[in-house]
């Protein structure tokens, strides 16, 4: 993407793509806003599309797909098995990995599930830089344990660290000792989801295969969202600026024993899949496919997808597609620590992260203040974010509430999907919520779910707080947009 620097200094990074069809947004005002929260049990989650106007919550099957994708989708080879489509696909695959099997699934998750049933039991430990949701659902699930062991850098909101989603390299060393024949694989997200979409290094990721591949046990790579860390590769590794975004895929996967993805995210379309070199590996979690997914040339998908995937890989080869996402986050994010916000840095990929205790240090953590940002940010703006917080944790098995270590809103950026210009209002009004972050209450529960309360609980606002910041909203504004 182009950083381009304008007259008066100011530099931007321009779109390197138009727009040739849209979807119409609305922007309700601020009363209809606060109304639609409230109808949504002040959980960011439960809102209407309709009443969104920038959709920042998350950037999974929300990407904006090329006009090459778009055909290539006329020309899926509809058959349950051997069908073209399937062999484009793998060819792409092939071409980007250089991995000699494929077995497709419908989504990341289903992949996860695919490697849990074939390699973890009861017992199991698991070594990673840090844990997605649904992986570590899949582990658990199974009678295993995760082991997280990121640098320390990971768990610090302000960093310079370009690689803070590494993994500790002495930390591995130590596991695969001490737990000896209880680790079934590594795992290594690239890049990493619930630490602000931070990345990894390439030597990191070599380090890692050297250290497991003398140990015996396979590294397994989550690489949903590789194509935000082959950005980050290439323009912050120093050692690697030469290489092409190819060869720095390549190298990745040279460095990898099992390659998983959801395609909701790697090549802008929506699906999965699992690609190995390893005969063994490929044979044990193949029985799986059919009986959980799909045949083989199809794995649950829709050859339409898949032929989307095939051309949105290719194109991820391709800088100019693949930095729109993070240049974009990290203009949001030097914009919001210049006008002294609150946020995770350096930006990384997937979005630009809000720190909500430092943003609402006023709210105790038990009134939940990511979840109270997420929902101020929308009756302002109309933006909706996710929280990733208190909220987020699970109640332990006495009832007892876990405090989340970092208290974070995420403004997803589905990728090549909002202009400059939405990029430019949703910093504004957060600038504005933060001068003004003293009139934002907290939340208590009216609806509590036992599991994934997240998703579907609701709350309510602690006080009449929320009345108050419509009424500042419309002073400032002079109206109710
Ligand atoms: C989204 C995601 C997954 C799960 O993929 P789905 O397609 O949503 O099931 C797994 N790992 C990471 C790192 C992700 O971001």
């Amino acid at each position: 993407m182009a950083n381009i620097r304008i007259l008066n200094g100011e530099a931007f990074p321009v779109e390197m793509h138009k727009v040739r069809v849209i979807q119409k947004l609305n922007l309700p005002p601020v009363e209809e806003r606060a109304k639609a929260v409230t109808l949504a049990g002040n959980n960011t989650f439960l809102l209407r599309n309709r009443d969104v106007f920038l959709d920042m919550l998350t950037d999974s099957g929300v990407n904006a797909m090329s006009d090459n994708q778009l055909s290539a989708m006329l020309r899926a080879d509809d058959s349950y098995a051997g069908s073209e489509t399937f062999f484009r696909l793998q060819e792409s695959l092939d071409h980007v990995f250089q991995k000699e099997f494929f077995l497709p699934a419908h989504q990341g998750r289903a992949c996860e599930h695919i490697l849990a049933k074939t390699f973890v039991k009861k017992g199991s430990i698991v070594p990673m830089n840090y844990h997605f949701t649904t992986t570590k659902a899949h582990i658990t699930e199974l009678g295993g344990q995760v082991l997280e062991i990121p640098t320390k850098e990971a768990y610090k909101i302000t960093s310079a660290c370009p690689f803070k989603g590494n993994l500790d390299i002495e930390a591995l060393k130590e596991a695969l000792q001490k737990h000896a024949g209880r680790i079934p694989f590594v795992r290594l997200e690239a890049g990493t989801n619930l630490i602000g979409g931070q990345p990894l290094s390439l030597d990191n990721i070599k380090e890692t295969y050297a250290v497991c591949k003398k140990a015996g046990v396979p590294l397994v790579l989550d690489a949903s969202l590789l194509s935000d860390n082959l950005h980050f590769i290439k323009t912050r590794e120093d050692k690697y600026k030469r290489l092409s975004i190819l060869e720095i895929t390549r190298e990745i996967a040279r460095h990898s024993d099992i390659i998983y993805f959801s395609a909701r995210k790697l090549s802008s379309a929506r699906g999965g899949g699992i690609c190995t070199s390893n005969k063994d590996y490929y044979l044990l979690m193949r029985e799986l496919v059919p009986m959980y997914e799909g045949f083989l040339t199809y794995g649950g998908m829709s050859v339409r997808e898949m032929e989307a995937m095939a051309v949105g890989l290719v194109e991820t080869m391709d800088e100019n597609v693949i930095s729109q996402g993070p240049e974009f986050i990290d203009y949001m994010t030097r914009q919001l620590a210049a006008a002294g916000v609150p946020v995770v840095t350096p930006g990384g990929g997937l979005g630009c992260h809000l720190d909500a205790k430092a943003f609402l240090p006023h709210i105790d953590q038990r009134q939940y203040p990511s979840g109270a940002l997420a929902v101020a940010l929308y009756i302002i703006s109309g933006v909706r974010g996710m929280e990733r917080g208190t909220l987020s944790e699970q109640r332990d098995e006495n009832g007892n509430e876990p405090l989340a270590d970092m208290e974070l809103v995420r403004l997803a950026m589905p990728r090549r999907v909002f202009t400059m210009s939405q990029v430019k209002y949703a910093i504004d009004r957060i600038v504005w919520l933060h001068k003004n972050a003293g009139l934002v209450g907290g939340l208590t529960w009216d609806e509590e779910p036992r599991v994934l309360r997240f998703f579907y609980g609701r709350l309510l606002p602690v006080g009449d707080w929320q009345e108050r910041l419509v009424e500042k909203f419309k002073q400032d504004f002079g109206d109710s947009l």
